[in-house]
C-alpha cells in the first residue's frame, strides 16, 4: 500500500485544522477518527428533542473568530455561516440586575455607567487598549513559544509609555485587576466571569488575561455561533479537506503509533496499518499519546517523568434542555445575551472556584448558560429554546458543600444516575432562582456528566474540557509539560496536535496549525501565506 504523507489521528478543531493546513500544502493526508461523527468536542445533534438542535460540547466561538487561521481557511466559502445573538454575554445578579455586554462598546459602557458611574469610561479605556494591542496580544497566544511576529508587536507595545503597566496588568489576578479598573459588579463579573471558562483561579496570576481576553474578543468580533449548530463549523472543515483531496475515517480508532529508528514510520488501527511519509499528528490528549499511543519503551526517560505531574482541568457536568419558550429571566435585557453567567458576586464565583480546587462539589455552582435559540433561532421550533448549562466539579470529589443545605441532595461523585440526579436539581435551582418558571418550560432533558462526555470524545478524560490545566504552570513552555510549548514530540516526524498542547483549550485551531506548521517546516515546505 502507498504511504501516505500525514496521517491526523483525531477530527476535533485542530485535527481538522492541522489536516487541511497540510492538504494545502499538497500533501496526501488520512484523518482517522473513532467516533460515527467528525468534529470532536464542536459538534451537535438532535437527540434531545425532535425539532431542536443542541450543540453537544462547545457553542459560542470568538476564538474561532478571532483566530488568523480559522480565518485563512474561508470556511465561509465551505457553506459555514456565522450568526449573533443580540447582545453577546450577560452576568445575571440575584437582585434581577444583569450586566450587558453588547456588540457596541458604547451600549456596554453606558449600562456599566448606569450601575457604577465611571466604569462605563473605564471600559471604553479598556477597548482603546485592546484596539492597540488586542490583534498582537492574539497572534502572540496562538503562535507556537517563543512568539515571533506578535511577541515583537507586543515588545514594541510594552517599550511605549504604559507599557510596562499593560503587561502588569495582563499577569494579574482577574480579582485584582478588576477591583482596580471597576467600581461595580457588573463590569468585574463581565472580565471575572469570562476568565472563569478557564479553570485559573480569580485569585491567581494569569486569571486577568483569559478574562480580559474573552471579554474584549466579545466587544469586538462578539460570540458567534455557526448557523444550524456547531457540527456546521465542523463539517465546513471537513467539507474544505475534502475537496482538496483529504480522507475522513469515521469510526476508526487509532490503536498505536509506530516507531522505527526513533521516527514514526505508521500508524495501527484494529483493521490496518498505515504506512506514512512524513508526520503523524495526534490530536489526542498528552497522556493519551505518551504511554498510549507510542509506548514508554520509544520514549525518554525525563518526559514520563514530567508526564507524572501532567494535571487535567476539573470535570464538568453539562445539562440540555429543550423548553416550550424563552427563559424568563426576572429583569431581561432589552437585546437578549447568547451567553449567559449566573454567580452572584465576585466572592461567590471565589468560593465555588475553590470549593472545586479543594475536591468540593459546590453549593452554588457558578454557571455557564447557552441560550441557543436566541443566538440561531434556526435551531428551534419557534419561539422555543434550546437552551444548556455546564458547571465544574472535581476530578476526585472529597465532599459535597451543598448536601443538606437548603434541601439539596447528596452528590457523592460516583457521577451515576443519582447523583446527575442531584446535580441537574442543583443546577436547575440555580437557574429558577434567577427565572422564576424555567422549570415549567422544560419539555426535554439531556444531562452529560463525565463518563458521559469523555464517551463521546476520549480527549474529555473524566469530564475535562480544555486538555488539561490551563494554570499558569501548564501553560506556555510548561505545556503539556516543563521544557515543552512546541507540538514537536520525542519521536521524530510525530506531532502533539490537540489541547494539550501550547496554547491550549478553545477553539482557535492554533494546536492543531502550530503542529502542521511544524511539519511543513520539517519538511522544508512553507504554506503559501506564508511565502507572500
Ligand atoms: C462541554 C464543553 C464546552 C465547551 N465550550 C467551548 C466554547 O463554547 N468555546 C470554545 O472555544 N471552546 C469550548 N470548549 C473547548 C473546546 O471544545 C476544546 O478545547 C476543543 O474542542 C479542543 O479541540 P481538540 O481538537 O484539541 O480536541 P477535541 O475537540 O476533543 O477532538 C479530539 C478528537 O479526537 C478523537 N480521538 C481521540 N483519540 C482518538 C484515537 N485514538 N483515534 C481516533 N480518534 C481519536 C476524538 O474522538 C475527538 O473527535 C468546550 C468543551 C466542552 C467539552
Amino acid at each position: 500500500m502507498t504511504p501516505t504523507d500525514a496521517v491526523v489521528i483525531g477530527s476535533g478543531p485542530n485535527g481538522l485544522v492541522a489536516a487541511n493546513l497540510l492538504v494545502d500544502a499538497g500533501w496526501s493526508v488520512v484523518v482517522l477518527e473513532e467516533q460515527e461523527t467528525p468534529g470532536g468536542a464542536v459538534r451537535s445533534d438532535s437527540s434531545v428533542a425532535p425539532g431542536f438542535v443542541h450543540d453537544t460540547f462547545s457553542s459560542f466561538y470568538p476564538l474561532a473568530a478571532g483566530s488568523p487561521t480559522i480565518r485563512g481557511l474561508e470556511l465561509e466559502k465551505h457553506g459555514l455561516e456565522w450568526v449573533q445573538a443580540p447582545s453577546v454575554v450577560g452576568h445575571s445578579f440575584p437582585d434581577g440586575r444583569w450586566g450587558v455586554l453588547h456588540r457596541d462598546r458604547g451600549a456596554t459602557a453606558s449600562g456599566l455607567d448606569e450601575q457604577a458611574p465611571g466604569d462605563g469610561d473605564s471600559w471604553l479605556a479598556l477597548c482603546e487598549t485592546w484596539d492597540r494591542v488586542g490583534d498582537d496580544l492574539v497572534r502572540c497566544l496562538l503562535s507556537p513559544f517563543p512568539p515571533v511576529r506578535g511577541g515583537a508587536g507586543l515588545g514594541w507595545q510594552v517599550m511605549r509609555p504604559g507599557g510596562w503597566e499593560l503587561l502588569r496588568e495582563l499577569l494579574m489576578p482577574a480579582r485584582s485587576l478588576t477591583e482596580r479598573l471597576f467600581v461595580g459588579e457588573a463590569a468585574r463579573m463581565l472580565v471575572a466571569g469570562n476568565a472563569a471558562h478557564a479553570d485559573i483561579a480569580l485569585e491567581a496570576p494569569g486569571s486577568a488575561a483569559m478574562g480580559l481576553l474573552l471579554v474584549l474578543l466579545g466587544q469586538t468580533v462578539g460570540f458567534p455561533v455557526p448557523r444550524g449548530g456547531a457540527g456546521e463549523f465542523s463539517a465546513a472543515m471537513v467539507r474544505r479537506l475534502q475537496a482538496r483531496g483529504g480522507e475522513l475515517c469515521l469510526g476508526e480508532r487509532a490503536e498505536g503509533v509506530r516507531v522505527e529508528d526513533g521516527r514514526a514510520v505508521a500508524v495501527r488501527t484494529a483493521s490496518r496499518e498505515i504506512a506514512v511519509r512524513r508526520a503523524v499528528v495526534a490530536d489526542v490528549s498528552a497522556p493519551a499519546l505518551y504511554g498510549g499511543l507510542v509506548s514508554w519503551d520509544q520514549l525518554p526517560t525525563r518526559l514520563r517523568h514530567r508526564m507524572d505531574r501532567f494535571e487535567w482541568d476539573p470535570s464538568t457536568v453539562k445539562v440540555d434542555w429543550a423548553l416550550d419558550g424563552p427563559v424568563p429571566w426576572e429583569g431581561a435585557p432589552g437585546q437578549a445575551p447568547g451567553t449567559v453567567h449566573i454567580a452572584d458576586s465576585l466572592d461567590g464565583m471565589t468560593l465555588s472556584g475553590s470549593q472545586v480546587s479543594a475536591g468540593l462539589v459546590p453549593e452554588k455552582p457558578f454557571l455557564l448558560v447557552g441560550q441557543m435559540g436566541v443566538a440561531d433561532p434556526s435551531r428551534v421550533p419557534t419561539g422555543h429554546e434550546a437552551l444548556w448549562a455546564y458547571t465544574h466539579v472535581p476530578q476526585q470529589v472529597r465532599g459535597d458543600a451543598g448536601a443538606g443545605r437548603n434541601g439539596l441532595r447528596e452528590v457523592r461523585g460516583t457521577w451515576d444516575e443519582s447523583d446527575l440526579q442531584a446535580m441537574v436539581e442543583r443546577i436547575e435551582e440555580r437557574i429558577e432562582s434567577r427565572a422564576p418558571g424555567f422549570r415549567d418550560r422544560i419539555t426535554a432533558r439531556r444531562v452529560l456528566g463525565p463518563r458521559e462526555l469523555e464517551a463521546r470524545d476520549s480527549n474529555l478524560v473524566g469530564g475535562a474540557i480544555n486538555g488539561g490545566t490551563a494554570g499558569l504552570h501548564q501553560q506556555l513552555v510548561f505545556r503539556p509539560v516543563a521544557g515543552s510549548g512546541r507540538p514537536e514530540t520525542p519521536v521524530k516526524a510525530l506531532y502533539l496536535a490537540s489541547a494539550s498542547a501550547h496554547p491550549g483549550g478553545g477553539v482557535h485551531g492554533a494546536c492543531g496549525a502550530n503542529a502542521a506548521r511544524a511539519a511543513l517546516w520539517h519538511n522544508k515546505i512553507q504554506l503559501p501565506w506564508r511565502r507572500r
